[in-house]
């Protein structure tokens, strides 16, 4: 499945991720995710993505969810 960084969630910190996937649970059986690898990524202009494998821990159902966590770095320089 190619990762679609436009259908990526914004999100201002790794906690709000966990809510997000706690909202959003497995559509099949509406189970809790369980994280499977979290893996930080960048497209071609540099923008910082989270991408991460869950597994649903009921039913066993596999997705990936992809974050835009752009916001964390530009708050980090902003700070500095
Ligand atoms: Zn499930």
């Amino acid at each position: 499945m190619p990762l679609d960084y436009g259908a990526a969630i914004p999100v201002n910190s790794i906690s709000e991720e966990y809510e997000y996937l706690a909202a959003h649970p497995c559509p099949r059986c509406g189970g809790r995710w369980r994280v499977r690898v979290q893996a930080l990524l960048q497209d071609a202009q540099g923008r910082h993505y989270d991408r991460v494998d869950v597994a649903c821990s009921q039913c066993g159902e596999r997705t990936v969810f992809l974050f835009d966590i752009q916001s964390l770095f530009t708050k980090q320089k902003a700070n500095k």
